[in-house]
């Protein structure tokens, strides 16, 4: 058995979330967490809600409210979204005045200082006189002196980079969108090029996804020096650093966010239970965060967790890029988006998991077509699953033994289940692959063949197993109906004969919920032609 802390980047509080948001780490870092579970190991889940973010400020500048009410209108419709989902953490705080937070940001911070790692310098800054903002985040954008393209000033959402602010062209305000001029102030600042050694070698260990590699390598064979970790006048956690309006930004606070989330845990279900997984040196921790999260957690926060003697080195970063929404990319501002809240209304929220995995852009970009939505669960996954379980009704016993099912049920599972079990491996993951390969199996169920029930009921397990991870309600729902124990399903993969008779309870069964067509017609004026 093994231990492991998943962690998803922190949701900032400034909107809820959308199926875009449920596309990268969210649901990945939960498919992750039940994978390892389901193959024995012990997981701690844990997140926060990024309530130090420079966009939660600018939100309450633009509707005049305040950091704390944003935060808390948000952070209650996100942790509500997250469940719709059956995206279920064992912890998920939020931050503002959090103590916990504050103690963890401290305990990152001072040693760092320890270490030698922090220093602090001049740096200029924009400034917008007309809206007293100054440009290290929300507040400013320019071009992107590494890749070109429109960013803040703090991570780069195209290329990951921390752009130059000395570099850079055209800073801009992105309250009044007139320039800024530029100020000096100091920051202060981690001695970044320190730490490129130890990260080289510990990514030769810690492979995951080749955009990521690369990144790594680019970073540490770059001549980036210097990283700013605290902001003058600006949004940030106080009292951790002098003088008094000097505040350290959440980039710097990622890695303490889950530390925090653990120590809250802690008081709440007894000491040390959630600590103690940092505290072992054995635990890996797996980040899931979008490409733009890149450098703080592949580069800073390894090299932060080092300076702590007590806690595990081990961590492994998983990177996401972005899904489109019908080819567009979303936009909450022009109201291009499917709010989570708003779809599990219409789709059953296992099989809505089970196409944004499909759909994941875990290498390249991906897209999610609404219609495509519709026409996949209601024409191809549904119609195959209803007549599996129609199929194993028939008697309302059964036995099933894996040496004497039909040859070409057999196939089905010698084909596919050393390529689930790549896909749910620690370092090879991938959600998409899991996905694809229930979708190719329960495709390949829907065949002519005259299968007997024993064929039926093996296949429908058979799926209901590699789901588990994906459509954990669904695939629970059929293993309880044939009163199976999930441990003895492990057999199947190491080609152990699983012989068990069934008495199936037929009100456990699952059903299909087929998507209304007034739901399309709601949503993206699909007419019946386009349909047929
Ligand atoms: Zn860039
Ligand atoms: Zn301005």
């Amino acid at each position: 058995m093994n231990k492991y802390i998943v962690t998803f980047a922190p949701p900032t509080p400034n909107g809820d979330l959308h199926v875009g948001h449920l596309s990268g780490p969210y649901l990945a870092a939960d498919v992750y967490t039940r994978s390892r579970r389901l193959m024995g190991d012990d997981v701690l889940f844990v997140s926060y809600s990024d309530d130090y973010q420079s966009y939660l400020l600018k939100k309450s500048v633009e509707t005049g409210s305040t950091p704390d009410a944003v935060c808390k209108k948000y952070y209650k419709k996100i942790v509500k979204s997250l469940e719709s989902v059956n995206i279920n953490t064992d912890s998920f705080i939020s931050t503002i005045n959090n103590q916990y937070f504050k103690d963890a940001v401290k305990l990152f911070y001072s040693s760092a200082v320890d270490n030698d790692m922090i220093d602090i310098g001049e740096f200029p800054v924009g400034y917008c006189s007309r809206c007293n903002v100054y440009g290290y985040e929300s507040f400013g954008r320019a071009e992107c002196n590494f890749c070109g393209s429109s960013s803040d000033l703090s991570q780069c959402e195209n290329c990951a980079y921390p752009p130059d602010i000395e570099q850079v062209k055209e800073i801009k305000c992105s309250l009044c969108k007139n320039d800024m001029v530029m100020v000096k102030g100091h920051q202060e600042y981690i001695k970044i090029d320190q730490c490129y050694e130890y990260i080289t070698e510990l990514m030769a260990f810690n492979k995951t996804r080749k955009a990521l590699s690369e990144f790594v390598r680019k970073i540490t064979n770059s001549t980036i020096k210097k990283w700013p970790i605290s902001r003058d006048n600006e949004y940030g956690v106080d009292g951790i650093t002098m003088p008094e309006n000097r505040r350290i930004h959440t980039w710097f606070s990622g890695i303490a966010g889950y530390y925090a989330s653990s120590l809250a845990l802690d008081t709440s279900v007894g000491k040390n239970t959630a600590t103690n997984y940092w505290k072992d040196k054995n635990t890996t921790i797996a980040c899931f965060v979008g490409y733009d999260c890149a450098f703080s957690h592949a580069i800073v926060y390894p090299s932060l967790l080092k300076n702590i003697d007590m806690f595990t080195n081990k961590i492994k970063i998983f990177t996401n890029y972005f899904l489109k929404l019908n080819g567009e990319d979303f936009s909450t501002s022009r109201g291009h988006a499917i709010w989570l809240s708003d779809i599990v209304k219409e789709v059953d929220p296992d099989f809505l998991r089970l196409y944004v995995a499909a759909y994941s852009p875990e290498e390249e970009c991906d897209n999610f077509e609404t219609l495509d939505l519709y026409r996949f669960l209601n024409v191809k996954i549904y119609p195959v699953l209803d007549s599996l379980i129609s199929g194993v009704k028939i008697n309302n016993v059964g036995h099933v033994d894996s040496n004497s099912v039909d040859i070409l049920v057999k196939d089905i599972v010698d084909r596919y289940k050393d390529k689930w079990l790549f896909a749910i491996g620690p370092s090879t993951f991938s959600m998409k692959n899991i996905a694809l390969i229930i979708i190719d199996v329960i495709k390949e169920s829907n065949s002519d063949n005259n299968f007997n029930q024993n064929d039926l009921a093996f296949l429908l397990i058979f799926i209901a197993y590699i789901s588990l991870p994906v459509m954990p309600v669904f695939s629970k729902k059929i293993l309880l109906s044939f009163n199976v124990d999930e441990k003895e399903l492990l057999n199947i993969f190491t080609n152990k004969n699983i012989d068990f008779k069934f008495i199936i309870d037929h009100k456990k069964l699952p059903k299909c919920t087929y998507i209304k067509k007034s739901y399309l017609d709601n949503i993206c004026n699909i007419t019946d032609s386009v349909l047929a």
